[in-house]
This record gives C-alpha cells, structure tokens and sequence, in this order.
C-alpha cells in the first residue's frame, strides 16, 4: 500500500472544527442532534470564508444502478434499474497571495472505472443493448478542461466523495510499472501538479475490503500511486474561499463531502442520496418515496449500495440538508447536487426524477495570471 504524505504546511488546508463534538458522538440519536445544533454556527462562519472565483459543471457519464441501492426501500417501481448521470465540478479560486488554485472533484476515468467488480460483472452478463443505452459516455476530464481553457498543468487537486469506482493511476501516476496499463515504466501522471486529497479512513479501506464493499473498489490501483501526490485527510478542511471538504462518513467509511458557497448560497455535492427528492422526500413523485418517508418518519432516502454505516449515513445526509440553502429554482428541494444524479429514462419507468439540478455553476473564468 502506497505510503502517505502529510498535508504540507501553508498551502490552505484550515481544519474545520463546528462538527468535531458531533462526529465524536457515539450514539446515532445524539449525533443527529448534535449535528442539527451545530448546522447553522458553520452555516453563517463558511459563508463568511468567501467564494471561489468560478464553479462549473461536466456531464462525464450515464450509468445503471439497482433501483433498490439508489432508493433503498422506497421506490415501488419493480424496474431493478435505474439512469444516473455522473458528472465531475471545476473548482478555481484565488489564495490571499493572488494564486490562483483549481480543484477538480469527481474527475473519473471512466475508461478504468469500467473495471469495477460490479460493472464488469454488468457488462459481461447484459447485452450490448442494455449497456449502450444505460452507460452512455458524454465525455472525458481531459475534453472537458481543455473546452475550458484550463491545462492539465494547472490542476492543484482532485478528490472524489469516496473512491468506490475509481482508478487514479493516470491522474497522479505511480512510482512502479502498473502490469495491467503500463507493464514496462512506471505509469506518468496526466495531472502533474494534481494531488489527490482522500480521508485517511477511505486509503485504510483499501487495505483491508469487507464483502459489503469489495464490489465496488479496484484496490489494486491503490498499491503504488505516487506517495508525494496523496493528502490524507483526517476530517473537515477549507481549502479555499467558500470551498470546504466535510467528512461525511455512512455510505462509505471515508465519504466526503463537497461543500460550496456561491451566488445562489451554499451548495453540497456527494453521493450519499442520488436525487435531490431524496433530501426532501416530502416533495417527491416518485411513486412510492412521499409515503414511505412519511410512513416511517424518515427525512432522507439513502443511497444503500454498501450500507456500511446505515445511521452515520443518515445523519451525514441530515447534515448536507442543513449546511445548504434551498434552490432558486424550486424551494422545496435543498441545494444539494448528488455527483450521480437520478435521470429520467424510457428503460426506468416509474423512477423519473422530480426535480433535478444538472450542476453547480458559479462566477466566471479568469485566465489564470
Ligand atoms: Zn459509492
């Protein structure tokens, strides 16, 4: 396993503290609590931070997913899948020294993620049909920088809201020939200046998968990525004006969330809920979810692929609700953008989303000085 660096000191990785007495909360019932209390104090602070400078948004990919993962036990639909997009967000802001700083978030190699347990597993039992019209590619990291003038050279981060799926072998590279993609030398970052920020927990999950959660890992991307371009991470950090990473943990161990404050107020991005009705169950139409929400007096519908901590993920989702403002465009959704959103499909009927966000897009581009 790759050996891991600490955050260098002085490049604006402040360490945020509001949730520190509610993550250390043993009990559920009394987290969720201590999280509702301490929701608006960080609220009113992270807008106080600033704004990043531009924020925007790129479709990379369409995907099936088991309808009983992304709705859990709500959906009445019998269609055992569902249509979500995956798309990754462009980050720029400016350091106090004038520097300009970009962060990408969600910039999956769609190539590699391929290799997946769960889409090899798909992809080798369903016919070509399924898979055209279900996993549709829409585009690719590099493309999307490039349509945007922002060179490979220019990226300072990436990080993704847990690593199920995801191979990062060519973003940031390795210090050992990988046998599978680079069997002679030692695989070259794309993103040379990238480093990749990652909780602590999600690297340790590597090491070490349960069943619940070997499906959807390829640990052995992880083994000799390298060193100097991992940041592990131990909880909730500002990286910049109006850019926060919150540890999020429940759909997995190591799950972070993307927190934003632009124009339109403050936004979340992660997978813990794959539509925004799932935040706000109480203005869904998707059959099913309004009563099952009211049913059992449950205020969020989880993302369950793993349930790997079942109430922490509850209450993670609970605080992505309560950090966030409602939408502009329809106040009885939270401004919540899951980085796989629910989408409407003629092979999914019964699932069509209410309401759907499509990106977070803020600000304008600058060239960079
Ligand atoms: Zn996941």
């Amino acid at each position: 396993m790759t050996t891991l660096s600490e955050p260098p000191a002085g490049i604006g990785l402040t360490p945020i503290t509001h949730f520190a007495a509610a993550s250390a909360e043993a009990q559920p019932g009394a987290q969720l609590a201590a999280i509702r209390e301490a929701a608006a104090g960080f609220r009113s602070w992270f807008a106080a931070t600033g704004r990043p400078e531009w924020v925007g948004t790129f479709d990379l990919q369409t995907l099936p997913y088991p309808t009983r993962f992304g709705l859990f036990r709500a959906a009445l639909s019998p269609t055992p899948f569902v249509t979500l997009t995956h798309r990754m967000q462009v980050i720029r802001w400016r350091e106090p020294d004038g520097r300009v700083r970009t962060l990408v978030f969600e910039p999956t190699d769609t190539e590699l993620a391929r290799r997946t347990p769960y889409f090899a597993r798909l992809q080798e039992s369903t016919p070509d049909v399924f898979e055209r019209l279900f996993a549709r590619p829409l585009g690719d990291v590099l493309s999307h920088l490039r349509s945007i003038g922002i060179a490979p050279e220019e990226v300072d981060w990436i990080t993704f809201d847990h690593l199920h799926t995801q191979d990062v072998r060519r973003w940031i590279g390795t210090g050992e020939p990988a046998p599978d993609i680079s069997p002679r030398a030692p695989v070259p970052p794309l993103l040379p200046n990238a480093k990749l920020l990652v909780q602590r927990a999600e690297l340790e999950s590597l090491r070490a998968l349960h069943p619940l959660q070997l499906p959807w890992y390829q640990p052995h991307a992880y083994t000799d990525l390298r060193r100097d371009a991992i940041v592990a991470l131990d909880g909730d950090v500002l990286l910049g004006p109006g850019v926060a990473l919150l540890a999020t943990p429940g759909h997995t161990i190591g799950n972070h969330t993307l927190v934003l404050s632009t124009d339109t107020g403050i936004w979340a991005s992660s997978e813990n809920v794959i539509a925004a009705e799932c935040l706000n169950p109480e203005a869904s139409r998707i059959p099913g979810v309004q009563r099952w929400s009211r049913n059992w007096g449950q205020e969020v519908v989880l993302n369950a692929n793993t349930i790997e901590d079942t109430a922490r993920q509850y209450n993670s989702c609970v605080l992505e609700k309560s950090i966030v403002d409602r939408s502009r465009v329809d106040a009885r959704f939270a401004q919540f953008m899951p980085s796989s959103e629910l989408t409407r499909s003629p092979l999914a009927p019964g699932t069509s989303p209410t309401f759907v966000h499509r990106g977070i897009f803020h600000g304008a581009l600058t060239p960079r000085r």
